[in-house]
């Protein structure tokens, strides 16, 4: 039993299988903060921030994630090699061990929501080994009143020891990593990392199976923000395609950086409290919300910073995946509560390292189904020399790897409603252009925002030969000028200067689009269909 100061409420982990352990129980972030400094499990940055390393993970392991196959699951969640199955007595026994593990330790717990509309509401109580990692779930997560606490009654439930490594011949894991989903008990149960995504993408996969089942309502890996207008819009995209950056709008209000759920009252929703952003090469002019962002309250992860705590935020020694969370109130401009109505523009963002996607394109609803269930980005392959061949990466619904329901599922929803809601889609390459990675470089954030804005204000006009011209191979409309974007920017091929590179290029990444799509074609309807590249 541990009581706060803070509150007066006192808690017991017996319940659970954590037994004789000294109990923090929901410590302000302040707390938090200096406690992780004087266990020398992180430093303050000049900014206030504190500043942490994950330990041997700096990012999500895909390969380690698990759904417990019950009779909630079994004949729902679409199985295979993204969400692969656990058996049910096996999670029970590394439950044990986990909770034993536990015991006699220090832990840190957390009561918080998710969903920031009160329809969906979603108690979760987060149990931590780390201070740190309980600063995140404050970070992440709605943060409770002091009168919700009262009678909090937790429905999901976050077990997080980032120490406790499994055996993966007897406990039948891939490796000592793991982050498993059981439905039937309502538990995340994550060991052997320290990534503090895995914590926030957990209870999103939670969420991506009740939500569409329980609630029909549509969960989305997106941010959202909203206009003075009322009028909102989705971002849809890949790791890296920009959401957090793009929905962070100093003319718009934020909504959410990551994660959304669309109703069947037309309005959109986050599931989270605070955003998750990636910090390489972040300048204040660049990105001036998220960089004022990092101060004390937000969490920098495997940054390197020097004597002075000034994050060196070029520096990829450790990853390339540098990251801070912070609670939404961090931004300036923000919508409260974290809902939005009226979605009216609803943008595909993908980082095509070909080079070969116009950096904006009008879709088609058979287009945007398309897209939507292709879920294309690109990785580039590494930053060592010589190795210039990016990948094409399809991940359907824009998130696979969070995603229990078959993609169709979610592209069904997605169409009805967009249908019904009559939204504009429209595909952004924040990738490449002038060229493929190696030869072309990265989209001017400056532009991309310029056609985003003018996107939304009306200004890309209506679909006719006049103001749009249809890509010879992937049969989107692109627009033929827009405020504040030189126009050669606006047609990929012109910006190549080789045309015949250009095609090659654009037929190569459509073969891969075709490719990728063969597993979903008997499922999609001939609108779909059409709405794949020639
Ligand atoms: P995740 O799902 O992992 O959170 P995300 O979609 O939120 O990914 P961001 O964090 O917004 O991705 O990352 C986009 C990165 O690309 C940022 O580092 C941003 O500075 C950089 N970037 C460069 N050019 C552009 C551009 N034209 N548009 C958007 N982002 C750009
Ligand atoms: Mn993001």
């Amino acid at each position: 039993m541990a009581t706060n100061t803070l509150f007066s409420k006192s808690i017991s982990l017996e319940e659970y299988g954590i037994k004789n352990s000294k109990i923090f129980y929901q410590l302000t972030p302040d707390q938090l903060h200096q406690i992780t400094i004087e266990k020398e499990q992180g430093k303050e940055a000049s900014s206030g921030a504190l500043a942490v390393n994950t330990g041997e993970f700096t990012g999500r392991s895909p390969q380690d994630r698990f759904i417990v196959k019950d009779d909630i699951t079994a004949d729902k969640v679409w199985w295979g090699n993204i969400n692969i199955p656990f058996d049910a007595d096996k999670f029970d026994k590394l439950y044990d061990k986990v909770t034993a593990y536990l015991s006699e330790k220090e832990v840190f717990v957390r009561d918080c929501f998710a969903c920031a509309d009160p329809n969906y509401k979603l108690s979760i109580r987060v149990i931590n080994e780390y201070p740190w990692s309980n600063m995140f779930a404050n970070n992440m997560f709605i943060r409770p009143t002091e009168e919700q606490l009262k009678d909090f009654d937790p429905t999901w439930t976050v077990i997080n020891a980032p120490g406790f490594m499994a055996d993966a011949e007897i406990d039948e894991t891939r490796q000592h990593n793991f982050a498993i989903l059981n439905f039937g008990k309502k538990i995340a149960l994550i060991g052997g990392t320290g990534y503090t995504g895995e914590i926030k993408k957990g209870i999103f996969s939670a969420l991506n199976f009740e939500l569409p089942v329980f609630h029909n309502t549509l969960p989305m890996h997106c941010s959202a923000n909203v206009g003075e207008d009322g009028e909102t819009a989705i971002f849809f995209g890949l790791s890296g395609t920009g959401k957090t950056t793009l929905s962070a709008d100093p003319d718009r209000k934020l909504i959410g950086d990551d994660e959304h759920g669309w109703t069947n009252e037309n309005t959109v929703f986050n599931f989270e409290g605070g955003c998750y952003a990636k910090v390489i090469n972040l300048s204040q002019e660049n990105e001036p919300d998220i960089y004022n962002a990092i101060k004390k309250g937000a969490i920098l992860e495997n940054i390197i910073m020097d004597e002075n705590g000034n994050v060196d935020f070029e520096n990829t020694s450790i990853t390339q995946n540098t990251r801070v969370s912070y609670p939404i109130d961090h931004i300036n401009n923000i919508q409260v509560p974290s809902i939005g109505y009226k979605p009216k523009n609803i943008f595909f963002l993908t980082a095509d390292a070909f080079g070969v996607l116009p950096p904006i394109s009008k879709l088609t609803p058979g287009q945007a189904a398309y897209h939507f269930i292709s879920g294309y980005t690109a990785k580039v392959a590494g930053t060592e020399a010589g190795i210039n061949e990016p990948v094409p990466s399809f991940s359907a619904c824009f998130g696979a790897p969070f995603m229990p329901l078959h993609p169709t599922k979610y592209a069904e929803m997605l169409s009805k409603k967009m249908q019904e809601a009559g939204v504009n889609v429209w595909l952004v390459n924040t990738g490449w252009t002038g060229g493929p990675y190696g030869v072309g470089h990265r989209m001017k954030l400056k532009y991309t925002r310029a056609m985003i804005a003018a996107a939304m204000n009306g200004e890309l006009g209506e679909v006719n030969y006049e103001n749009y011209h249809i890509h010879s191979v992937f049969g989107v409309a692109q627009p033929r000028t827009c405020p504040g974007v030189p126009t050669e920017v606006l047609s990929p091929r012109r910006t190549w200067n080789n045309d015949e590179g250009y095609y090659e290029k654009a037929h190569q990444l459509a073969n891969a689009f075709k490719e990728n799509f063969k597993k979903f074609e008997s499922f999609a309807n001939k609108e779909t269909l059409e709405g794949g590249p020639k």
